[in-house]
Order: C-alpha cells, then structure tokens, then sequence
C-alpha cells in the first residue's frame, strides 16, 4: 500500500513538494481530510482552520511553483490554543476566553509563517496550561490515540494527540513543567522543551513565565531539529530570550554518539517507577552506550523538592498572570449588576476548578505573612535545584531518565486527586526550575501497548548536543516507525 500524504515527515514532505511529487493543497487537503475521520474520536483540535490552510497551501503552491523555497513552505501544522494567532480564535482551553480573537500572532507562529507553514487549526490544552492529562480543558477532554480511553497527557495533549494521530505534521506546544515532553511520552512522538530564553515567550498566555517556554511535537527528531531552528532566537518583544546565535540543529544530527557522557541519575529511578517504564529506559541507555557512549552514574540531589518548589513558584506567577483576566479586557464577561460583582461572576464563572486552585495557591504564598516562609524559600531551593544541574553538566554532556514514572493512565483516573495528577511531572518539572532543555523520545511500549517516553536532558543552550543524542538513539531504534 502506498503511504498516504498525511503519514509524511516534515522532512521527507518537503523534499517531495520540491520534487513536485504533490502540491502544498494535496498535502493539507490530506491532513484535513485525516482530521475530519479521526478527530471525532480523538477530540485533538479545539479550532481548525480548513479554509485558511487551504489558502496558505495555495499560496505555497503559487511559490513552489516560482522555483521559491522556505523552510516549511506548505507544510501543514498545529498549534497549542495557548498561543495567539491574529484573527484566529485563541481560548486557552478556558471558558473565559471563549471568544477571543488576539490582534496579534504570537512570535513562535510568526515565525513558523514566515518559513511557510499551513495552519491546520488550534489544538485541546488543560486550561491555561495547567494540567497533565488535559481533562482540565475548559471544552473536552483529548483521547489518547493509542487507546481513546486514556489520556493523551497534558497539558499540550492536543498536540500530541494531533502528530500521534497524523492529525498534523508537527504541532507547537508549550511547557512549563513536563508540558511538551509528558503528551509525547504517553502519545509516542518526540517533543523537545528548549531551553528557557531560547525561544520566544511572546504572545504565549503566560501561565509560570519564569518556567514557561514553547517547544515542539514531531514525528521524529530531524523534524524537531527543523522546527527549532525555525522557531528559536532573540525577539525584541521578550526581553529574556538570548542573543546567543541559532546553531544549524539539523546538521547537528550526525549519529555519532561516541564518547557522548550520558548521566543516570539515582533520584530518577526510583521505587514506584512502571517496571515496564524502567525496562525500556534502561533499555535505551543501553542502545546509546552500544553506539559508543558513555554511561556515568550521577546524583540530583535536591530532586524531592522539585515538586513542592514548582508548585509555589507556578501557582504565585500564575496568580499574578490570570489577573488580567477582569470580565472586562478579553473574552467572557458575566452579566452582573456592579463592576465588583463582575469581576468576581466572571472569574467565577470563566474559570474552572484547577484554575482557581492554583489562584488561591499562588495567591496565598505570595500574601504578607507567607511570602518569606513560602515564596521566597521555594526560590532558595529552586537555586539549589539548578545547582545540582550544573554540577551534574561538569561530569557529564546528557542526562538520561523516564519522562515519567507510568504510561498514560485512563481518563478519569486522576481528576479528583490533584496530588497523584501532580506526580505525573515528577521527573519533568526539575528541568524547568533549571531552564534547560530536554526531549522526549519514544523508547518502546508496555503490555499494553502504549508508549513508553526517554527523556534526555542538556545544560542550557545545549540543544544541538541534546538532538545528535536522540536522534542517534532513534536511529538505531524502531519505534518512531510505529503508528496508532
Ligand atoms: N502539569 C504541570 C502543571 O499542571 C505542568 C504543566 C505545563 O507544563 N504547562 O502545572
């Protein structure tokens, strides 16, 4: 059987649309007939945007055509409905911006526009980012398309649902504290979390934005390279993203891993771990020492504390973010006889119930009286976290683990009990409190079939040595060849 349009890499795509093999339409006129036969089933996407894919793709085409090439010129993505795009509605997976339309697109997607793209639509999220597993969507919750009873993750499920499904080609995510990298674990595709300041934060709707940065969901690693270095660099409009120039990822990925030190550390593989998960990671590590790398044990000390200090930092810079959320400025405004009464029934209504959680958290650490006992101490300790990074990236170039502890777990298993939804991101959240980058890799399958996720982490700025490592390891191994 031929390989349909939609089943194509980014990679291999461009290189046929170049050739003429098909045309930029043909290629989203697949993608979106994909979406119309799956999606009601997997509930990936909050908006598509048929029309005007259909005329970016024949835009795209009139360009090819004129012998013009981009580095995404007609290839049809997603995008996280966390990041704004001009005229397109951008909810956040929350009632109370049910119908917003921002005026202006965010960076990351301007970007991806300037090098061609084909907008397909704006994908499910947990509201405002919050989530793992996006049953907090203010819409619908997303099925994971390994098995519609679980989830996809969160809280870019969407996205990662959308490129599992070959919904999309690639999608935008975004990831605070395991928010790219958990989907594509438990939805078997890559996703990478560069590293904070690598990649533009502006026109994100801002959840944690000292942890808070915009990666990628692939179908393998040489598309997440591309896209990267499609998405990365300094912007005038966010003052913390560095000057350091954009490396040539994708001809960083060269397969050789050869005295490559790879860490394994002793807090990552833990009691409580999937033996399944743990097989298949120590597994991996064995294919990369195979490929001539070296394996170091290391310790992160301070990695018991990862979860209490994220949820202090994030919850406080959230509370202060979703202020701006009035009844009055975007979206929802409850009906209400006094602008006090407005403001509290549009936020109370507007919001759902995990978002006021982390409202009342945040706001709680940060008021007088708590502020040094909670807030400030958690920074203290987040420093520490950071430290053992650093300390850990003078012995060795990449640290290996699990993304997370199990595979995806059913829909409704976790919605009444934050705390065992919040352990999913026990081995994600550290990296954000550091700011580094770090990528997930599908490493296999439990017995139930569902994907099973490598992560690997590198220092900050460290992308380029990240993507060799992973592309080395996927190269080697089958699993980025298997669909749901
Ligand atoms: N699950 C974590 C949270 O709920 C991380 C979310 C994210 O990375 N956006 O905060």
């Amino acid at each position: 059987m031929s390989t349909a349009l939609y089943e194509l890499t980014i990679h291999a795509a461009r290189a046929a649309l170049q050739r003429g093999d098909f045309s930029a339409v043909e290629l989203t006129q697949s993608l979106l007939d994909r979406i119309a036969q799956v999606d009601g089933q997997v509930n990936a996407y909050l908006t598509v945007t048929a029309e005007l894919a259909l005329a970016q793709a024949a835009a795209a085409d009139a360009c090819l055509s004129r012998g013009e090439t981009a580095p995404l010129l007609g290839i049809p993505l997603a995008v996280k409905d966390v990041l704004c795009t001009e005229g397109v509605r951008t909810t956040c997976g929350s009632r109370i911006l049910e119908h917003f339309i921002p005026p202006y697109t965010a960076t990351a997607v301007q970007r991806l526009a300037a090098a061609g793209m084909v907008l397909l639509g704006k994908t499910n999220t947990d509201e405002f980012a919050m989530g793992s597993s996006t049953e907090n969507s203010g819409y619908f919750p997303t099925h994971n398309p390994w098995d519609l009873a679980r989830v996809p993750g969160g809280s870019s499920g969407g996205s990662g649902a959308a490129v599992a499904a070959q919904m999309a080609m690639a999608a935008l995510g975004s990831d605070t504290g395991g928010s790219v990298r958990l989907p594509a674990s438990y939805c078997g595709v890559v996703g990478l979390k560069p590293s904070y300041g690598r990649v533009s934060r502006y026109g994100l709707v801002a959840y944690g934005s000292s942890l808070d940065q915009i990666g990628v969901l692939a179908k393998d690693v040489r598309d997440a390279a591309l896209l990267l270095g499609v998405i990365a660099g300094q912007d005038p409009h966010d003052s913390t993203t560095m000057p350091a120039p954009v490396p040539a990822y994708s001809q960083s990925l060269s397969g050789d891993v050869r005295g490559l030190r790879i860490g394994l550390p002793d807090e990552y593989f833990v009691e409580g771990l999937q033996p399944e998960v743990d097989a298949a990671v120590r597994a991996a590590i064995d294919v990369l020492a195979g490929l001539g790398a070296e394996v170091v044990r290391i310790s992160l000390p301070n990695t018991d504390k990862a979860l209490p200090v994220y949820y202090l930092v994030a919850t406080a810079e959230a509370s202060a973010n979703l202020a701006r959320f009035d009844g009055v400025r975007y979206g929802f405004s409850a009906d209400s006889a006094s602008i006090l009464d407005n403001y509290r029934d549009s936020r109370g209504q507007g919001f759902g119930a995990e978002v006021k959680r982390r409202i009342m958290l945040g706001t709680y650490v940060l008021s007088a009286g708590y502020y040094d006992a909670y807030y400030l101490k958690a920074q203290q300790v987040r420093t520490l976290i950071k430290q053992d990074f650093e300390s850990a990236f003078t012995q060795v170039d990449v640290i290996a683990s699990p993304v997370a502890p199990t595979t995806a777990f059913r829909l409704g298993e976790k919605v009444d009990d934050p705390l065992a939804m919040y352990l999913s991101d026990l081995f994600t959240i550290p990296l954000n409190l550091a700011g580094m980058c770090g990528i997930s890799v599908p490493c296999g399958f439990d017995a139930q079939g569902l994907p099973i996720g490598l992560q690997l982490m590198g220092p900050h700025l460290g992308e380029a040595t990240l993507l060799r490592a992973a592309h080395a390891y996927e190269q080697a191994t089958p699993w980025h060849t298997r669909w749901a």
